[in-house]
């Protein structure tokens, strides 16, 4: 995919890791990751040294940004602001030349979506930063009327949809139906669209959809790892057209997935008598996205969808692939209808858009499979 951008962000041993020895089996260096299997005390700059032993796997990926977070003085540290300036500058200049942009955070459930795209009040992250980067660089001018902004946030669970900006006197919302207009493309009927003239008005409904969120998750055990937030922003810019007054409309999807697990019929396959089901949405998004890969090779790839998700032990949507990958070899047919998530994310990925992958991991040893499953869908992004 020629608009794709990926990167990968490691997130600091958390304190049940460091606990456990603090193993480190990530290392990150320039635009590279490796990762490794074997049981090696990794330093906090992300280095680990060369052990020698032939029995280890080494896996080494490359992509456009890679981001290390334990301590700043390491090599590829990148902040929030710094991760702003790649990936959200990515997002806002997309927008203001007229392009649909996607940014979603894929990986396991502690691996950093939400502090990387919501972050936490010390800490701002992508999305309140993309909504000041909007107001500073478009809305500002000077009669304040070249651009408008419309916020909407909803949330996608067992494949309904609920806004998360309803207000309060809704105490129980319908599922909301996705429809498709045949211009406008995709949209939630019924979701709440909300005007916003500045930052605050934004970040106040970031906020207060975020805390409908929590409140869910309180009735259902862990309803933030089975669910995908979207934060839609629609930016509207008045422009001239043969001396004709018209518009650009951008639609901006910023989206904080479920746990990348959650996609794994192993994991799964252990938990069956939890309830827990795969997530659709989440499959179908792997689908999606190296069928947009693909598409974007002509198809003339020798690569398929199998060879992505059967890599190994740690193979991330598995079965399920196996006849859809066929058919859109043959055809180069992206499967959006399959889940509502891809539904809605449709004409923000592929095509004329632009779609940015933050895969975010743990760095330690304790991680290595889901690290590596994570590592590998990212790659295949491209
Ligand atoms: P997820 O949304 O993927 O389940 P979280 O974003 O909730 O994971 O992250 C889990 C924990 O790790 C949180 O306490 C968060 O603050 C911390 N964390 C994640 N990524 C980073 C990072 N890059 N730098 C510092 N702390 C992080
Ligand atoms: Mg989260």
């Amino acid at each position: 995919m020629a608009n794709v951008k990926v990167a990968i962000r490691v997130r600091p041993l958390n304190s049940r890791e460091t606990v456990d020895g603090g193993r480190i089996a990530v290392q990150v260096e320039d635009k590279v990751v490796r990762v490794r299997n074997v049981k090696l005390d990794g330093r906090l700059d992300g280095r680990v040294e060369a052990p020698g032993d032939s029995r280890e796997r080494l896996f080494e990926f490359g992509f456009d940004y890679c981001y290390w977070s334990a301590n700043p003085e390491a090599p590829n540290y990148a902040s929030q602001e710094e991760v702003f300036q790649d990936l959200g500058m990515c997002v806002l200049t997309g927008a203001t030349e007229g392009y649909n942009v996607c940014l979603f955070a894929y990986g396991q459930t502690g691996s950093g979506k939400t502090y990387t795209m919501m972050g936490n009040p010390d800490s701002i992250g992508l999305t309140p930063r993309i909504c000041q980067g909007l107001f500073r660089s478009g809305i500002d001018s000077p009669d304040g009327k070249s651009c408008r902004v419309e916020v909407s946030f909803l949330e996608i669970y067992n494949e309904r949809v609920r806004d998360l900006l309803r207000g309060a006197d809704q105490k129980k919302p319908a599922a909301l139906r996705v429809r498709e207009h045949p211009e406008k493309g995709p949209y939630v009927q019924g979701l709440t669209q909300h005007v916003v003239e500045d930052y605050k008005q934004a970040a106040d409904l970031l906020e207060e959809g975020i805390a409908n969120r929590i409140t869910a998750a309180t009735h259902v055990h862990d309803a933030s790892s089975r669910s995908h937030a979207i934060f839609s922003i629609q930016y509207t810019q008045a422009t001239l057209e043969n001396n004709l007054p018209s518009e650009i409309v951008s639609k901006i999807n910023l989206v904080d997935l479920a746990g990348s697990e959650r996609a794994d019929p192993n994991y799964c396959r252990d938990r069956i008598t939890e309830g827990a089901n795969i997530n659709k949405s989440l499959v179908t998004l792997g689908i999606v996205i190296s069928a947009l890969a693909q598409n974007s090779q002509m198809c003339s790839s020798s690569q398929s969808i199998n060879s992505m998700l059967s890599e190994g032990e740690a193979s991330t949507v598995g079965s399920q692939s196996s006849s859809l990958s066929s058919s859109s070899r043959r055809q180069c047919f992206i499967p959006y209808r399959d889940s509502v998530l891809t539904w809605l994310l449709k004409d923000s990925l592929g095509g004329n858009s632009k779609t940015i992958m933050i895969a975010t991991i743990s760095p330690s040893c304790s991680s290595y499979n889901e690290t590596l499953s994570t590592l590998r869908y990212a790659a295949h992004a491209k």
